[in-house]
């Protein structure tokens, strides 16, 4: 049975666009999607907001009135587009780049018209078993074998603090217990992992930051000694936080020998990879990464190390029992949902509704298999090596040999504060804005980073640094 016609005269079924309507739309979309992707080439990969504030709120404004398409989309390119950081450039160095591959675009475009239900497996078997498979995909990729659960977030924190918050309710640290509880993570440690401990509660157990040894790596030994006295003192450590890939420097701590600790310790050991963690799809980060399967819980981002636009985030657990111990709750008006057997994505998270992740990773991989995304994540590490000696050969100081993917540096000269040169030298890449990279405090100085991982970042921009970093050299040092 048909309802009635949409009709574009009648604002009741605007909503409901006609099929010609419908393609006029998608058109000056794709139109834009191409001018934008074409043209990359020439964008900068920083732009400085020059918009004064009080413009701010001008055409962001929502009016009762409609607007013509081709008006908005010449805004969003002006304000929008065209302003701050471009993360789908080349030259984005900054952060933690990923890029967002096209194909996964497409995979966000039609969950969102066919607007699946992805929180629930009665409501959307397919969904969930697609973000079963990815769950699989991944914790099969880290070395996880059966028994293990996980889910797909929106990001890092939230699979952090999803992470957390199981560690919590399985070691059944009540509030009587938190002022002795211990949390062990090092000055490395993301601060996404700090504000997890404050909404689960837990700012106020005892946070030791381990010593870090000369390649920005827990000291194994320090913790070691620290968690004996703390076990000698009547305090209870329960938490190890360890870095597969740090976001300052890239490091990654020594997981094999932290599992044996926390095992010793019966500690519960969490890896954050969410930057590092799909390096597993190339041989040297396997070697790298080795011990990540002992991990009691593990992070990733597919929207770093896997290329994907921002939102994706996934979150495992070596035993699913403890996810879902940790989040499941039912409710009356659930009653048709429940299913013995199967675990749905909503009973292992803090969402009930949720974007229909899946598709947005599930479609890229199925489409090119994975061997390309390991491709380009090996060139990212044979850049980051070439750079990473390149810098040496102009005459920067580097802090250590990268792990990954990430060089952090800086210029030293005689006759200049250190800080304030390192920044002058920012500010120059910057105001260039072809080259995006960012900066952080290593031993308590300003250090420049540069982060190699858009799937678009070649030899080309990594040529581009290095010019770009030797001429203000040349222009500083007279
Ligand atoms: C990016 C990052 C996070 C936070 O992830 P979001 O996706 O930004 O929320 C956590 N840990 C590390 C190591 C990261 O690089």
């Amino acid at each position: 049975m048909k309802g009635p016609k949409p009709n574009s005269t009648n604002n009741i079924f605007e909503l409901e666009e006609s099929a010609t309507e419908r393609k006029v739309l998608f058109d000056k979309i794709q139109s834009f999607s191409e001018d934008f992707i074409d043209t990359l080439d020439t964008q900068k990969a920083f732009h400085y907001d020059t918009h004064a504030s009080t413009e701010r709120d001008s055409f962001f404004k929502i009016n009762r009135d409609k607007e013509s398409l081709d008006d908005i989309l010449a805004f969003f390119k002006e304000r929008v587009v065209d302003t701050g950081l471009n993360p789908a450039s080349g030259g984005h160095l900054g952060y933690i780049p990923g890029g967002g591959i096209y194909s996964s675009a497409l995979g966000d475009y039609l969950a969102a018209v066919t607007n699946r239900y992805a929180g629930v497996f009665y409501a959307s078997p397919g969904a969930v078993r697609m973000e079963d498979a990815l769950i699989n995909w991944t914790g099969k990729l880290i070395g996880y074998s059966d028994g293990f659960g996980g889910n797909l977030t929106s990001g890092g924190s939230i699979a952090n603090l999803m992470a957390l918050h199981t560690a919590k309710h399985h070691k059944n640290i009540t509030i009587s217990q938190v002022s002795k509880s211990v949390v062990y993570c090092t000055s490395q440690s993301h601060h996404s992992i700090y504000k997890a401990l404050k909404i689960i509660g837990l700012n106020t157990c005892i946070i030791r930051e381990i010593p870090l040894d000369s390649h920005f790596r827990i000291s194994v030994s320090a913790l070691e000694t620290q968690i004996k006295h703390d076990v000698q003192i009547g305090l209870k450590p329960f938490l190890i936080v360890a870095n597969a890939g740090s976001t300052d420097v890239g490091s990654i701590d020594p997981l094999e020998k932290l599992s044996n600790i926390s095992k010793k310790h019966n500690i519960w050991f969490h890896v954050d990879a969410a930057y590092g963690g799909f390096f597993m799809l190339t041989d040297i980060g396997k070697e790298k990464l080795k011990g990540i399967e002992l991990a009691d819980s593990v992070i990733l981002d597919p929207h770093k190390s896997l290329f994907m636009p921002y939102g994706l985030g996934i979150v495992l657990v070596k035993n699913i029992n403890h996810l879902a111990a940790a989040h499941a709750y039912s409710a009356n008006y659930m009653r048709d949902a429940e299913m013995e057997n199967q675990y749905s994505p909503a009973d292992l998270s803090p969402e009930l509704s949720k974007h229909f992740r899946g598709l947005r990773m599930w479609l890229p991989l199925k489409l090119y298999g994975q061997s390309p995304f390991s491709d380009y994540l090996n060139e990212k590490l044979q850049l980051t090596n070439y750079l990473y000696k390149e810098l040496q050969t102009i005459g920067y100081k580097v802090l250590c040999e990268p792990d990954l993917s990430v060089v952090a540096f800086r210029l030293e000269l005689k006759n200049y504060d250190s800080d304030v040169l390192n920044k002058m030298i920012l500010d120059y890449i910057q105001q260039d804005g072809r080259i995006f990279i960012s900066s952080t405090l290593l031993d308590d100085k300003m250090t420049l980073r540069a982060a190699i991982l858009s799937f678009r970042t070649h030899k080309k921009e990594i040529e581009l640094l290095l010019y770009l970093l030797k001429k203000i050299k040349h222009q500083l040092d007279i």
